[in-house]
Protein backbone atom coordinates (compact mmCIF):
# COMPACT_ATOMS: atom_id res chain seq x y z
CA UNK A 1 0.00 0.00 0.00
CA UNK A 2 1.59 3.39 -1.22
CA UNK A 3 0.90 6.41 -2.88
CA UNK A 4 -2.05 8.57 -2.98
CA UNK A 5 -5.61 7.45 -3.94
CA UNK A 6 -8.38 9.88 -5.32
CA UNK A 7 -11.69 9.93 -3.71
CA UNK A 8 -13.65 11.48 -6.06
CA UNK A 9 -17.48 12.10 -4.35
CA UNK A 10 -20.14 12.47 -6.66
CA UNK A 11 -23.48 11.35 -5.26
CA UNK A 12 -22.06 9.79 -2.03
CA UNK A 13 -21.17 12.63 0.58
CA UNK A 14 -20.76 10.23 3.21
CA UNK A 15 -18.01 8.91 5.86
CA UNK A 16 -19.82 5.83 6.78
CA UNK A 17 -20.95 2.88 4.80
CA UNK A 18 -18.98 4.56 2.00
CA UNK A 19 -17.24 1.57 -0.50
CA UNK A 20 -15.44 4.28 -2.86
CA UNK A 21 -13.57 5.58 0.66
CA UNK A 22 -12.66 2.44 2.17
CA UNK A 23 -11.31 1.09 -0.77
CA UNK A 24 -9.10 4.82 -1.46
CA UNK A 25 -8.07 3.93 2.26
CA UNK A 26 -7.35 0.13 1.65
CA UNK A 27 -5.40 0.93 -1.78
CA UNK A 28 -3.27 3.55 -0.64
CA UNK A 29 -1.37 5.12 2.47
CA UNK A 30 -3.34 9.08 1.32
CA UNK A 31 -6.22 9.81 0.35
CA UNK A 32 -7.73 12.75 -1.54
CA UNK A 33 -11.24 13.45 -0.68
CA UNK A 34 -12.34 15.35 -4.03
CA UNK A 35 -15.77 16.70 -5.51
CA UNK A 36 -15.98 19.03 -8.83
CA UNK A 37 -18.58 20.28 -9.72
CA UNK A 38 -19.47 19.60 -13.48
CA UNK A 39 -20.93 22.63 -15.67
CA UNK A 40 -22.72 19.86 -17.62
CA UNK A 41 -24.85 18.49 -14.63
CA UNK A 42 -25.53 22.22 -13.29
CA UNK A 43 -26.65 23.18 -16.72
CA UNK A 44 -28.05 20.11 -18.36
CA UNK A 45 -29.50 17.90 -15.91
CA UNK A 46 -31.83 21.24 -14.00
CA UNK A 47 -29.97 20.86 -11.03
CA UNK A 48 -32.44 23.34 -9.75
CA UNK A 49 -31.43 26.14 -7.79
CA UNK A 50 -32.70 24.58 -3.95
CA UNK A 51 -31.11 20.98 -4.91
CA UNK A 52 -27.71 22.93 -5.69
CA UNK A 53 -27.66 25.08 -2.48
CA UNK A 54 -28.85 22.02 -0.49
CA UNK A 55 -25.65 20.22 -2.38
CA UNK A 56 -23.06 22.68 -1.30
CA UNK A 57 -24.40 22.86 1.85
CA UNK A 58 -24.29 19.33 2.38
CA UNK A 59 -20.40 19.11 1.09
CA UNK A 60 -19.83 21.76 3.53
CA UNK A 61 -21.06 19.79 6.07
CA UNK A 62 -19.12 16.96 4.65
CA UNK A 63 -15.78 19.20 4.77
CA UNK A 64 -16.67 19.88 8.70
CA UNK A 65 -16.55 16.06 8.90
CA UNK A 66 -13.51 15.71 7.22
CA UNK A 67 -11.58 18.31 9.17
CA UNK A 68 -12.43 17.21 12.22
CA UNK A 69 -10.55 13.82 10.88
CA UNK A 70 -7.24 16.70 10.31
CA UNK A 71 -8.44 16.28 5.93
CA UNK A 72 -10.81 18.59 4.08
CA UNK A 73 -12.75 18.64 1.10
CA UNK A 74 -10.94 19.83 -2.25
CA UNK A 75 -13.69 21.65 -4.16
CA UNK A 76 -13.19 22.08 -7.89
CA UNK A 77 -15.27 23.14 -11.00
CA UNK A 78 -14.76 21.78 -15.01
CA UNK A 79 -14.71 18.98 -16.80
CA UNK A 80 -14.20 15.79 -14.37
CA UNK A 81 -11.75 14.23 -16.92
CA UNK A 82 -9.73 17.26 -17.08
CA UNK A 83 -9.82 17.73 -13.55
CA UNK A 84 -8.72 14.61 -12.32
CA UNK A 85 -6.01 14.65 -15.22
CA UNK A 86 -4.84 17.14 -13.50
CA UNK A 87 -5.18 16.38 -9.93
CA UNK A 88 -3.48 12.99 -11.26
CA UNK A 89 -0.35 14.82 -12.54
CA UNK A 90 -0.05 17.09 -9.61
CA UNK A 91 -0.25 14.87 -6.63
CA UNK A 92 0.78 11.42 -8.19
CA UNK A 93 -2.23 10.15 -7.25
CA UNK A 94 -2.05 6.42 -8.58
CA UNK A 95 -5.80 5.67 -8.33
CA UNK A 96 -8.98 7.05 -8.34
CA UNK A 97 -12.12 5.60 -6.59
CA UNK A 98 -15.83 6.41 -7.27
CA UNK A 99 -19.15 5.13 -6.52
CA UNK A 100 -20.94 4.07 -10.20
CA UNK A 101 -24.00 5.68 -11.06
CA UNK A 102 -26.20 4.77 -13.82
CA UNK A 103 -27.97 7.38 -15.67
CA UNK A 104 -26.80 8.14 -19.29
CA UNK A 105 -24.37 10.57 -18.84
CA UNK A 106 -22.30 9.19 -15.65
CA UNK A 107 -21.81 5.99 -17.49
CA UNK A 108 -20.73 8.29 -20.35
CA UNK A 109 -18.79 10.43 -18.15
CA UNK A 110 -17.14 7.36 -16.19
CA UNK A 111 -16.22 5.25 -19.32
CA UNK A 112 -14.21 7.93 -20.76
CA UNK A 113 -12.47 8.86 -17.01
CA UNK A 114 -11.95 5.02 -16.98
CA UNK A 115 -10.65 5.46 -20.88
CA UNK A 116 -8.02 7.76 -19.32
CA UNK A 117 -7.30 7.06 -15.51
CA UNK A 118 -7.20 4.12 -13.31
CA UNK A 119 -10.88 4.85 -12.42
CA UNK A 120 -11.84 1.92 -9.78
CA UNK A 121 -15.98 2.37 -9.36
CA UNK A 122 -17.60 0.60 -6.20
CA UNK A 123 -20.93 -0.49 -5.45
CA UNK A 124 -23.21 1.66 -2.69
CA UNK A 125 -25.51 3.51 -4.59
CA UNK A 126 -27.86 0.58 -4.20
CA UNK A 127 -28.06 -2.36 -2.66
CA UNK A 128 -27.84 -5.11 -5.44
CA UNK A 129 -26.05 -3.93 -8.60
CA UNK A 130 -28.26 -2.01 -10.90
CA UNK A 131 -28.27 -4.61 -13.45
CA UNK A 132 -27.73 -7.82 -11.61
CA UNK A 133 -31.47 -8.73 -10.67
CA UNK A 134 -33.00 -10.18 -14.10
CA UNK A 135 -35.20 -12.66 -14.97
CA UNK A 136 -34.15 -16.59 -15.34
CA UNK A 137 -33.70 -16.19 -19.33
CA UNK A 138 -31.69 -12.99 -18.49
CA UNK A 139 -33.58 -10.37 -19.68
CA UNK A 140 -34.78 -7.42 -17.29
CA UNK A 141 -37.54 -6.67 -14.85
CA UNK A 142 -39.92 -4.32 -16.29
CA UNK A 143 -42.72 -4.95 -13.67
CA UNK A 144 -42.15 -3.96 -10.00
CA UNK A 145 -43.57 -7.28 -8.13
CA UNK A 146 -41.86 -9.79 -9.74
CA UNK A 147 -39.02 -7.27 -9.43
CA UNK A 148 -38.91 -7.11 -6.10
CA UNK A 149 -39.50 -10.75 -4.79
CA UNK A 150 -36.18 -11.36 -6.97
CA UNK A 151 -34.30 -8.33 -5.39
CA UNK A 152 -35.13 -9.87 -1.84
CA UNK A 153 -34.17 -13.45 -3.38
CA UNK A 154 -30.98 -12.50 -4.09
CA UNK A 155 -30.29 -9.88 -1.26
CA UNK A 156 -26.74 -11.26 0.68
CA UNK A 157 -26.82 -7.71 3.16
CA UNK A 158 -23.40 -7.20 5.02
CA UNK A 159 -23.58 -4.60 8.00
CA UNK A 160 -22.84 -1.03 6.80
CA UNK A 161 -19.46 -0.23 7.02
CA UNK A 162 -18.72 2.39 9.98
CA UNK A 163 -16.87 5.62 9.39
CA UNK A 164 -13.06 5.79 9.42
CA UNK A 165 -11.48 7.57 12.53
CA UNK A 166 -8.77 8.89 10.41
CA UNK A 167 -8.32 9.86 6.84
CA UNK A 168 -4.29 10.82 6.08
CA UNK A 169 -4.52 13.13 4.00
CA UNK A 170 -3.24 13.19 0.47
CA UNK A 171 -0.57 16.00 -1.28
CA UNK A 172 -1.78 20.18 -0.33
CA UNK A 173 -3.86 21.01 -3.17
CA UNK A 174 -5.69 24.36 -4.29
CA UNK A 175 -9.05 24.09 -3.73
CA UNK A 176 -11.84 26.74 -4.27
CA UNK A 177 -13.78 28.00 -1.20
CA UNK A 178 -17.54 25.95 -1.18
CA UNK A 179 -19.56 28.32 -2.97
CA UNK A 180 -22.24 30.13 0.09
CA UNK A 181 -24.43 31.24 -3.15
CA UNK A 182 -26.73 30.67 -4.43
CA UNK A 183 -27.76 30.51 -0.87
CA UNK A 184 -29.90 27.67 0.95
CA UNK A 185 -32.89 29.18 1.68
CA UNK A 186 -35.03 25.80 2.36
CA UNK A 187 -32.62 24.85 5.26
CA UNK A 188 -35.40 24.78 8.28
CA UNK A 189 -37.16 21.47 6.41
CA UNK A 190 -34.11 19.86 5.61
CA UNK A 191 -30.56 20.60 7.28
CA UNK A 192 -27.72 19.66 4.76
CA UNK A 193 -25.29 16.77 5.87
CA UNK A 194 -24.63 13.22 6.70
CA UNK A 195 -25.48 13.60 10.34
CA UNK A 196 -28.78 14.88 9.97
CA UNK A 197 -29.61 11.69 7.40
CA UNK A 198 -28.28 9.20 10.33
CA UNK A 199 -30.46 11.01 13.07
CA UNK A 200 -33.75 11.35 11.24
CA UNK A 201 -32.88 7.88 9.92
CA UNK A 202 -32.70 6.79 13.56
CA UNK A 203 -35.46 8.40 14.56
CA UNK A 204 -38.37 7.05 11.90
CA UNK A 205 -36.50 3.59 12.60
CA UNK A 206 -37.09 3.97 16.63
CA UNK A 207 -41.09 5.39 15.93
CA UNK A 208 -42.48 6.76 12.73
CA UNK A 209 -42.05 2.83 10.75
CA UNK A 210 -43.98 1.33 13.23
CA UNK A 211 -46.97 3.49 12.23
CA UNK A 212 -46.11 3.38 8.49
CA UNK A 213 -48.34 1.30 6.70
CA UNK A 214 -51.20 3.39 7.99
CA UNK A 215 -49.88 6.80 7.78
CA UNK A 216 -47.99 6.59 4.61
CA UNK A 217 -50.81 7.93 2.40
CA UNK A 218 -51.84 10.53 5.04
CA UNK A 219 -50.86 13.77 3.64
CA UNK A 220 -51.96 15.45 6.65
CA UNK A 221 -49.90 13.69 8.38
CA UNK A 222 -45.63 13.42 8.92
CA UNK A 223 -45.93 9.56 8.13
CA UNK A 224 -43.27 9.07 5.98
CA UNK A 225 -39.52 9.12 6.95
CA UNK A 226 -38.66 12.49 4.90
CA UNK A 227 -35.16 10.35 3.60
CA UNK A 228 -35.20 11.04 0.14
CA UNK A 229 -32.77 13.98 -0.33
CA UNK A 230 -30.57 12.10 1.78
CA UNK A 231 -30.58 8.99 -0.41
CA UNK A 232 -30.67 11.08 -3.37
CA UNK A 233 -27.28 12.71 -2.25
CA UNK A 234 -25.71 9.37 -0.65
CA UNK A 235 -25.79 11.02 3.01
CA UNK A 236 -27.16 7.74 4.02
CA UNK A 237 -26.46 4.94 2.19
CA UNK A 238 -28.93 2.35 0.75
CA UNK A 239 -27.45 -0.37 3.15
CA UNK A 240 -27.46 2.01 5.94
CA UNK A 241 -31.83 1.85 5.34
CA UNK A 242 -32.55 -1.37 4.33
CA UNK A 243 -29.86 -2.69 6.90
CA UNK A 244 -32.38 -1.05 9.80
CA UNK A 245 -35.64 -1.82 8.02
CA UNK A 246 -34.69 -5.60 8.08
CA UNK A 247 -33.62 -5.22 11.97
CA UNK A 248 -37.25 -3.05 12.66
CA UNK A 249 -39.02 -6.02 10.20
CA UNK A 250 -37.63 -8.61 12.81
CA UNK A 251 -38.70 -6.36 15.59
CA UNK A 252 -42.09 -5.86 14.25
CA UNK A 253 -43.04 -9.70 13.83
CA UNK A 254 -46.10 -10.37 15.93
CA UNK A 255 -46.54 -6.53 17.01
CA UNK A 256 -49.43 -4.14 16.66
CA UNK A 257 -46.76 -2.48 14.33
CA UNK A 258 -46.11 -5.51 12.21
CA UNK A 259 -46.30 -4.44 8.71
CA UNK A 260 -45.23 -0.96 8.89
CA UNK A 261 -41.31 -1.96 8.02
CA UNK A 262 -42.12 -4.14 5.12
CA UNK A 263 -43.71 -1.18 3.97
CA UNK A 264 -40.85 0.69 3.80
CA UNK A 265 -38.64 -2.22 2.89
CA UNK A 266 -40.84 -2.38 -0.43
CA UNK A 267 -40.53 1.69 -1.09
CA UNK A 268 -37.07 1.52 -0.86
CA UNK A 269 -37.06 -1.68 -3.43
CA UNK A 270 -39.26 1.01 -5.93
CA UNK A 271 -35.86 3.31 -5.71
CA UNK A 272 -33.91 0.51 -6.64
CA UNK A 273 -36.46 -0.67 -9.16
CA UNK A 274 -36.15 2.75 -11.10
CA UNK A 275 -32.72 2.98 -11.08
CA UNK A 276 -32.62 -1.07 -12.66
CA UNK A 277 -35.13 0.76 -14.97
CA UNK A 278 -32.95 3.17 -16.24
CA UNK A 279 -29.69 1.33 -16.22
CA UNK A 280 -31.65 -1.44 -18.52
CA UNK A 281 -33.63 1.37 -20.65
CA UNK A 282 -32.05 4.99 -20.66
CA UNK A 283 -34.35 5.75 -23.20
CA UNK A 284 -36.78 6.39 -20.67
CA UNK A 285 -35.49 9.55 -19.92
CA UNK A 286 -36.42 11.03 -23.41
CA UNK A 287 -39.91 9.40 -23.49
CA UNK A 288 -42.69 6.95 -22.80
CA UNK A 289 -41.82 3.46 -22.52
CA UNK A 290 -44.59 2.12 -24.23
CA UNK A 291 -44.39 2.89 -27.56
CA UNK A 292 -48.35 2.84 -28.06
CA UNK A 293 -48.23 6.31 -25.81
CA UNK A 294 -45.56 7.87 -27.57
CA UNK A 295 -47.87 10.15 -29.63
CA UNK A 296 -50.34 11.52 -27.54
CA UNK A 297 -51.97 14.73 -28.56
CA UNK A 298 -51.12 17.28 -25.64
CA UNK A 299 -53.11 20.31 -25.29
CA UNK A 300 -49.93 22.08 -23.20
CA UNK A 301 -51.83 25.49 -22.85
CA UNK A 302 -49.63 27.70 -21.48
CA UNK A 303 -52.30 29.70 -19.01
CA UNK A 304 -52.96 26.34 -17.53
CA UNK A 305 -49.23 25.57 -17.54
CA UNK A 306 -48.60 27.98 -15.08
CA UNK A 307 -51.38 27.50 -12.92
CA UNK A 308 -50.70 24.31 -12.46
CA UNK A 309 -46.59 25.66 -11.85
CA UNK A 310 -47.89 28.43 -8.88
CA UNK A 311 -50.37 26.14 -7.19
CA UNK A 312 -53.59 28.22 -8.85
CA UNK A 313 -55.82 25.73 -10.17
CA UNK A 314 -58.72 26.11 -8.13
CA UNK A 315 -58.32 22.36 -7.13
CA UNK A 316 -57.17 23.20 -3.02
CA UNK A 317 -55.18 19.19 -3.06
CA UNK A 318 -53.51 20.31 -6.08
CA UNK A 319 -52.50 23.86 -5.30
CA UNK A 320 -51.57 22.66 -1.50
CA UNK A 321 -48.79 19.87 -3.29
CA UNK A 322 -47.00 22.66 -5.47
CA UNK A 323 -47.43 25.25 -3.23
CA UNK A 324 -45.62 22.60 -0.61
CA UNK A 325 -43.14 22.18 -3.38
CA UNK A 326 -41.95 25.51 -3.91
CA UNK A 327 -41.91 26.46 -0.39
CA UNK A 328 -40.35 24.07 1.28
CA UNK A 329 -38.37 21.71 -2.05
CA UNK A 330 -39.92 18.54 -1.19
CA UNK A 331 -44.00 17.12 -1.70
CA UNK A 332 -45.36 14.47 -0.11
CA UNK A 333 -45.67 11.13 -2.35
CA UNK A 334 -49.61 11.14 -2.22
CA UNK A 335 -49.26 15.01 -3.74
CA UNK A 336 -46.96 14.00 -6.19
CA UNK A 337 -49.18 11.72 -7.68
CA UNK A 338 -52.43 13.49 -7.36
CA UNK A 339 -50.18 16.93 -8.87
CA UNK A 340 -48.60 14.85 -11.37
CA UNK A 341 -51.90 13.11 -12.09
CA UNK A 342 -53.84 16.50 -12.63
CA UNK A 343 -51.07 17.85 -14.88
CA UNK A 344 -51.38 15.02 -17.39
CA UNK A 345 -54.77 13.69 -16.84
CA UNK A 346 -56.73 16.95 -15.97
CA UNK A 347 -54.66 19.19 -18.58
CA UNK A 348 -53.39 17.32 -20.98
CA UNK A 349 -49.71 18.79 -20.48
CA UNK A 350 -46.96 16.39 -21.85
CA UNK A 351 -46.01 14.87 -18.58
CA UNK A 352 -42.08 15.23 -19.45
CA UNK A 353 -42.94 19.09 -18.88
CA UNK A 354 -44.29 17.84 -15.04
CA UNK A 355 -41.09 15.76 -14.48
CA UNK A 356 -38.82 18.64 -15.73
CA UNK A 357 -40.59 21.08 -12.86
CA UNK A 358 -40.23 18.45 -10.15
CA UNK A 359 -36.56 18.09 -11.17
CA UNK A 360 -35.77 21.59 -11.16
CA UNK A 361 -37.57 22.15 -7.43
CA UNK A 362 -37.23 19.09 -5.57
CA UNK A 363 -34.48 18.59 -3.63
CA UNK A 364 -35.05 14.76 -3.97
CA UNK A 365 -35.29 15.22 -7.61
CA UNK A 366 -33.71 12.05 -9.12
CA UNK A 367 -33.63 11.17 -12.17
CA UNK A 368 -34.37 7.46 -12.11
CA UNK A 369 -37.25 7.95 -9.28
CA UNK A 370 -39.04 11.49 -10.89
CA UNK A 371 -39.17 9.71 -14.30
CA UNK A 372 -40.49 6.10 -13.02
CA UNK A 373 -43.24 8.52 -10.65
CA UNK A 374 -44.08 10.80 -13.56
CA UNK A 375 -44.52 7.67 -16.43
CA UNK A 376 -46.56 6.02 -13.72
CA UNK A 377 -48.92 8.95 -13.30
CA UNK A 378 -49.19 9.48 -16.93
CA UNK A 379 -49.16 5.58 -17.80
CA UNK A 380 -46.98 5.53 -20.17
CA UNK A 381 -44.38 3.34 -18.27
CA UNK A 382 -42.78 -0.04 -17.19
CA UNK A 383 -45.29 -0.78 -14.20
CA UNK A 384 -47.81 2.17 -14.68
CA UNK A 385 -51.46 2.18 -13.65
CA UNK A 386 -53.92 2.11 -17.06
CA UNK A 387 -53.94 5.00 -18.60
CA UNK A 388 -57.65 4.98 -18.44
CA UNK A 389 -57.41 5.32 -14.34
CA UNK A 390 -57.65 9.07 -13.84
CA UNK A 391 -56.92 10.44 -9.98
CA UNK A 392 -60.05 12.53 -8.75
CA UNK A 393 -58.99 15.56 -6.50
CA UNK A 394 -61.72 15.88 -4.41
CA UNK A 395 -61.86 11.81 -3.60
CA UNK A 396 -58.12 11.78 -3.08
CA UNK A 397 -58.39 14.86 -1.01
CA UNK A 398 -60.82 13.94 0.98
CA UNK A 399 -59.58 10.04 1.15
CA UNK A 400 -55.55 11.08 2.37
CA UNK A 401 -56.40 14.63 3.77
CA UNK A 402 -59.79 13.83 5.74
CA UNK A 403 -60.04 16.88 7.65
CA UNK A 404 -58.22 19.44 4.91
CA UNK A 405 -54.99 19.86 7.60
CA UNK A 406 -52.59 19.50 4.60
CA UNK A 407 -54.93 22.49 2.35
CA UNK A 408 -54.99 24.72 4.86
CA UNK A 409 -51.28 24.71 5.77
CA UNK A 410 -50.64 25.24 2.49
CA UNK A 411 -53.29 27.25 0.94
CA UNK A 412 -54.04 29.98 3.81
CA UNK A 413 -57.01 31.70 1.78
CA UNK A 414 -58.92 28.29 2.45
CA UNK A 415 -57.53 28.53 5.95
CA UNK A 416 -60.84 28.79 7.34
CA UNK A 417 -62.70 27.04 5.29
CA UNK A 418 -64.72 23.95 7.13
CA UNK A 419 -64.09 20.41 6.15
CA UNK A 420 -67.36 20.19 3.97
CA UNK A 421 -65.86 22.55 1.72
CA UNK A 422 -62.63 22.23 1.77
CA UNK A 423 -61.85 19.84 -1.21
CA UNK A 424 -64.53 21.62 -3.31
CA UNK A 425 -64.73 25.11 -2.35
CA UNK A 426 -66.37 26.11 -4.91
CA UNK A 427 -69.72 23.98 -3.80
CA UNK A 428 -69.56 27.55 -1.04
CA UNK A 429 -72.65 29.65 -1.91
CA UNK A 430 -71.74 33.31 -2.12
CA UNK A 431 -73.01 33.83 1.60
CA UNK A 432 -70.87 30.64 2.73
CA UNK A 433 -67.78 32.29 0.50
CA UNK A 434 -68.65 35.53 2.64
CA UNK A 435 -68.89 34.00 6.04
CA UNK A 436 -65.54 31.94 5.81
CA UNK A 437 -63.25 34.37 4.16
CA UNK A 438 -62.50 33.41 0.68
CA UNK A 439 -64.16 34.71 -1.85
CA UNK A 440 -63.99 32.74 -5.65
CA UNK A 441 -61.99 34.48 -7.85
CA UNK A 442 -60.35 37.14 -5.65
CA UNK A 443 -58.99 35.28 -2.68
CA UNK A 444 -58.82 31.71 -4.56
CA UNK A 445 -59.50 30.85 -7.89
CA UNK A 446 -62.49 29.16 -9.65
CA UNK A 447 -61.79 25.17 -10.89
CA UNK A 448 -59.76 25.71 -13.59
CA UNK A 449 -61.37 22.75 -15.69
CA UNK A 450 -64.44 20.50 -14.91
CA UNK A 451 -63.11 17.21 -14.34
CA UNK A 452 -65.11 14.66 -15.49
CA UNK A 453 -65.15 16.58 -18.42
CA UNK A 454 -61.50 16.79 -18.46
CA UNK A 455 -61.55 13.10 -17.92
CA UNK A 456 -63.04 12.28 -20.98
CA UNK A 457 -61.23 14.72 -22.76
CA UNK A 458 -58.02 13.26 -21.84
CA UNK A 459 -59.11 9.69 -22.73
CA UNK A 460 -59.94 10.63 -25.96
CA UNK A 461 -56.72 11.62 -26.50
CA UNK A 462 -54.90 8.52 -25.32
CA UNK A 463 -56.66 6.48 -27.86
CA UNK A 464 -56.07 9.05 -30.70
CA UNK A 465 -52.39 8.66 -29.59
CA UNK A 466 -52.98 5.10 -29.40
CA UNK A 467 -54.41 5.05 -33.01
CA UNK A 468 -51.76 7.33 -34.71
CA UNK A 469 -49.16 4.46 -32.84
CA UNK A 470 -50.62 2.31 -35.40
P1 LIG B 1 -40.58 7.20 2.32
O1 LIG B 1 -42.00 6.85 2.12
O2 LIG B 1 -40.08 7.30 3.71
O3 LIG B 1 -39.72 6.12 1.50
C1 LIG B 1 -38.34 5.89 1.78
C2 LIG B 1 -37.50 6.06 0.55
O4 LIG B 1 -37.87 5.12 -0.45
C3 LIG B 1 -37.64 7.42 -0.12
O5 LIG B 1 -36.85 8.39 0.53
C4 LIG B 1 -37.19 7.12 -1.53
O6 LIG B 1 -35.78 7.10 -1.63
C5 LIG B 1 -37.70 5.71 -1.74
N1 LIG B 1 -39.01 5.75 -2.41
C6 LIG B 1 -40.22 5.84 -1.83
N2 LIG B 1 -41.19 5.79 -2.76
C7 LIG B 1 -40.57 5.69 -3.94
C8 LIG B 1 -41.03 5.60 -5.28
N3 LIG B 1 -42.34 5.59 -5.59
N4 LIG B 1 -40.12 5.53 -6.26
C9 LIG B 1 -38.80 5.51 -5.99
N5 LIG B 1 -38.30 5.60 -4.73
C10 LIG B 1 -39.18 5.67 -3.73
N6 LIG B 1 -38.54 10.18 -5.29
C11 LIG B 1 -37.30 10.69 -5.29
O7 LIG B 1 -36.47 10.29 -4.46
N7 LIG B 1 -36.92 11.65 -6.21
C12 LIG B 1 -37.79 12.13 -7.13
O8 LIG B 1 -37.42 12.98 -7.94
C13 LIG B 1 -39.13 11.63 -7.12
N8 LIG B 1 -40.04 12.11 -8.01
C14 LIG B 1 -41.32 11.60 -8.00
C15 LIG B 1 -42.25 12.08 -8.93
C16 LIG B 1 -43.54 11.58 -8.96
C17 LIG B 1 -44.54 12.10 -9.98
C18 LIG B 1 -43.93 10.59 -8.04
C19 LIG B 1 -45.33 10.04 -8.04
C20 LIG B 1 -43.01 10.10 -7.11
C21 LIG B 1 -41.70 10.59 -7.07
N9 LIG B 1 -40.74 10.13 -6.14
C22 LIG B 1 -39.46 10.63 -6.17
C23 LIG B 1 -41.05 9.01 -5.22
C24 LIG B 1 -41.60 9.42 -3.85
O9 LIG B 1 -42.62 10.37 -3.99
C25 LIG B 1 -40.52 9.99 -2.92
O10 LIG B 1 -39.40 9.15 -2.90
C26 LIG B 1 -41.05 10.11 -1.49
O11 LIG B 1 -42.17 10.94 -1.46
C27 LIG B 1 -39.96 10.66 -0.60
O12 LIG B 1 -40.44 10.84 0.69
P2 LIG B 1 -39.85 9.99 1.89
O13 LIG B 1 -38.38 10.05 1.90
O14 LIG B 1 -40.57 10.43 3.12
O15 LIG B 1 -40.32 8.53 1.48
Amino acid sequence: MTGTAIWWIRRDLRLADNQALTSALQAAERVLPVFILDPVLVNANNLGTHRLAFLLASLRALDRELQARATRLIFLRGDPLQVLAGLVQTTGAKMVFAESDVSPYARRRDARVAAALPLTLTPGLTCLPPGSVRKADGTPYTVFTPFSRAWRAGLRLEAPLPAPAAIPMGAEVDGEAIPLQPEYSLGDGFPAGEAEGRSRLECFIDGGVDHYSVRRDRMDLDGTSSLSPYLHFGMVSMRQAVWVAQQAVRRQAGSPAEGGAEAWLNELIWREFYLSILHHFPAVIRGAFKPALRRIPWRNDRREWEAWQAGQTGFPVVDAGMRQLAQTGWMHNRARMITASFLVKDLLIDWRRGERWFMQNLLDGDLAANNGGWQWTAGTGTDAAPYFRVFNPVLQGRKFDPRGDYVRRWVPALAQVPESFIHEPWRMSPAQQEQFGCILGKDYPAPLVDHRAARQRTLLAYQAGRGAAG
